[in-house]
């Protein structure tokens, strides 16, 4: 494969070819990247600006130093318990944090009450239908309420779940529905400095030596992200889909995907696949889901909206199960906790997802801060994933052991430098083993700079870097923290901590 080939010549330190980019303005060297020849993609090109003018505009406020301080002491050192006026720059999540386009904005005047039959659901339904693919769509709140549905409906108790790579809220509900998770990701992906170019793949080994261990019986369902957020927002290929659909539908298991950040996934397959550079997303996005039986989906990630999600599928005995259960525990099937106003902008934002211009910048800009960190020499996973760059907090702060809480630590540093807001995503967000009751150690200990669509500006990114690289100047200056308070499920919500000093408590 070419990009692999490229990726290993380069080699993890030396992550860019600059010189191929000498006949095209690169400022960033960016576009030289996955490409051989230095002859970019048209839709690369035109990702070097914003593909996109500001029609309206929300005032932030710059914390001072000593306001900032006193706020994250507040929030008990958690960034998610910051107010977000409190914050210059939230990249704490991408999650219904998308800018709205004024097509969207429109669509909500369109919106009928949602109640039984709404027209809003048909228009949803439609949108669905010709991006995704499948045939049956059940609305719910947002992507946790699919992810319920589908666990009750798949999931026996004791009954093992597939996945590449663990996401919080996913397993979280999986485990609620008396399923087993199992980790089956390639091992590329559990090392931030791996330059493999579908860090997300499914290791196909594991999955068949599981199948083989338990019984096909045994498996609730095979749940695939696309791309894998937890592992650094890295894509899965073409050709591993393909064969993980034919390894499980070989056994009869049905193969679900969490599409939340599917459009991402496809751009990276027409940057780095074989045969895919000539297709657009939206080509790619279908033939992805060609692969599954159906998908849960947070519309507050690729779909651009605020609030808002579904579970698709094909099969009329699983939609049966999920109609049942939605009135249960969301709404009427015809609106699943929404409003008639939040599914026409969801099925507006669903065609707009898959604009090439648009989702080129939005990778583009992800690269563009990534780059700047590499440069620095700032520890950071590699490749640079689609929707966030990842500080690799082992590496930055190498004298805290992990139990210090490294990561954490970093997020709350990295405020206090500056007002931005970043997310823990390592031993805290890992959790405890439900069985043991012992804390989960997971190998990626990181702190996430999440990009939110459509929101900042390059020159924003340029803020952030500048503020990472001085943080990363006065690294020895940060302790470990420790848990205050410690919520018994996703805990890292909602916990407290506090500063340890010199060993000892502050
Ligand atoms: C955000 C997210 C979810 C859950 O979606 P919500 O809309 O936050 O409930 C599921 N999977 C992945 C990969 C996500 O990033």
């Amino acid at each position: 494969m070419q990009a692999t080939a490229l990726l290993d010549a380069a080699g993890a330190s030396v992550p860019c070819a600059r010189s191929r980019a000498a006949e095209v303005p690169d400022p960033t060297g960016l576009l030289a990247l996955y490409n051989r020849s230095g002859q970019p993609q048209a839709a690369i090109v035109s990702a070097l600006a914003e593909p996109y003018r500001i029609k309206a505009v929300e005032s932030v406020h710059v914390p001072t130093r000593a306001e900032r301080e006193a706020a994250i002491a507040d929030a008990g050192y958690n960034t998610f318990l910051l107010r977000s006026r409190d914050v210059y720059i939230d990249l704490l999540t991408d999650s219904g944090t998308g800018a709205m386009s004024d097509r969207q904005w429109s669509a909500l005047m369109v919106g009928d009450e949602a109640y039984a039959g709404a027209t809003s659901f048909y228009r949803l339904e439609a949108a669905v239908r010709d991006v995704y693919g499948f045939r049956y769509v059940v609305p719910t709140h947002q992507g946790r309420g699919a992810e319920h549905l589908i666990s009750q409906i798949l999931i026996k108790q004791g009954q093992y779940v597939p996945g590449n790579m663990y996401f919080t809220t996913t397993r979280a509900h999986q485990e609620l529905a008396g399923g087993v998770f199992v980790d089956v990701i390639i091992d590329e992906a559990h090392d931030p400095r791996a330059p493999h170019p579908f860090k997300g793949n499914v290791d196909l080994a594991k999955l068949a030596g599981l199948i083989d261990r338990v019984g096909a019986a045994n498996i609730a369902y095979v749940n695939v992200a696309v791309t894998v957020n937890m592992a650094g927002g890295q894509p899965v290929s073409m050709a591993n889909l393909r064969a993980v659909s034919e390894l499980c539908h070989r056994h009869n298991i049905l193969l679900w995907c969490d599409a939340t950040r599917l459009v991402e996934n496809a751009y990276f397959i027409h940057e780095r696949e074989e045969g895919y550079a000539d297709r657009p997303v939206a080509e790619i996005v279908r033939a992805m889901m060609s692969y599954f039986d159906g998908c849960t989906m947070s519309g507050k990630k690729d779909a651009l909206v605020n609030i808002g999600g579904f579970l698709a599928m094909n099969d009329e005995s699983v939609l049966q199960r999920a109609r049942e259960l939605v009135v249960l525990f969301e709404g009427m099937p015809t609106y699943g906790g929404l409003a008639g106003r939040d599914m026409e902008a969801m099925a507006v934002g669903i065609r707009e997802m898959v604009d090439d211009q648009y989702i080129a910048h939005r990778i583009h800009q992800v690269r563009y801060l990534g780059q700047q960190l590499l440069d620095a020499g700032v520890p950071i996973v590699e490749p640079i994933g689609g929707h966030a760059v990842f500080l690799d907090a082992r590496r930055f702060l190498p004298h805290l052991d992990q139990e210090l809480l490294p990561a954490q630590a970093l997020a709350a540093q990295l405020y206090v430098d500056s007002g931005v807001r970043s997310m823990e995503r390592g031993i805290v967000s890992a959790g405890r083993d439900p069985q043991t009751g012992r804390n989960h150690i997971p190998k990626l200990e990181l702190v996430r700079l999440t990009i939110p669509r459509r929101v900042y500006t390059d020159r924003h990114m340029d803020v952030v870097a500048q503020s990472v690289i001085d943080v990363f100047g006065h690294r020895e200056d940060i302790h470990g923290l420790r848990m205050v308070y410690e919520p018994p499920t996703l805990r890292f919500f909602n916990a407290r901590f506090a500063p340890i000093r010199d060993g000892g408590p502050a």
